[in-house]
């Protein structure tokens, strides 16, 4: 979608780390990380938050938490673990509003987040 900055990076219009891509799903390192380990997970196709999913869109998140435990393996985390979180609108501190979910990892986090 035009003007939307995560389809950009899909595009490649913009540059981004890159960790991992398939013909669904691609994975970068967020810009402003909040862990040692902080990498977005976005479907490919853009969905502006979960409440736009349609019956399409059920199996690219089954891929995308696939990847994101790929993302993990080659991260070396399968001892420690990580969390893989998604936020939908405001109330849930969405900003960019195509679907992405961060997979975070690195440090000890705190359960409830702030
Ligand atoms: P959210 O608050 O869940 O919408 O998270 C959006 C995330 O996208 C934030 O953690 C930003 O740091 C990150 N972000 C925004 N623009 C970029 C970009 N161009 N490259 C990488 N990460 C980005
Ligand atoms: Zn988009």
């Amino acid at each position: 979608m035009q003007g939307c900055v995560f389809c950009r990076i899909v595009n490649r219009e913009i540059p981004a780390d890159v960790v991992y891509e398939d013909d669904h799903i691609l994975a970068f390192r967020d810009i402003n990380p909040v862990a040692p380990v902080h990498i977005l997970l976005i479907p490919k196709k853009h969905i502006p938050t979960l409440f736009d999913l349609g019956e399409g869109d059920v199996q690219v998140l089954g891929q995308l938490h696939k990847a994101a435990v790929q993302v993990a393996r080659d991260q070396g985390l399968e001892e420690r673990g990580f969390r893989l979180v998604t936020n939908c609108l405001e109330g849930g501190g969405q900003v960019v509003p195509h679907v992405h979910y961060h997979l975070l990892a690195g440090r000890n986090l705190k359960w409830p987040p702030g």
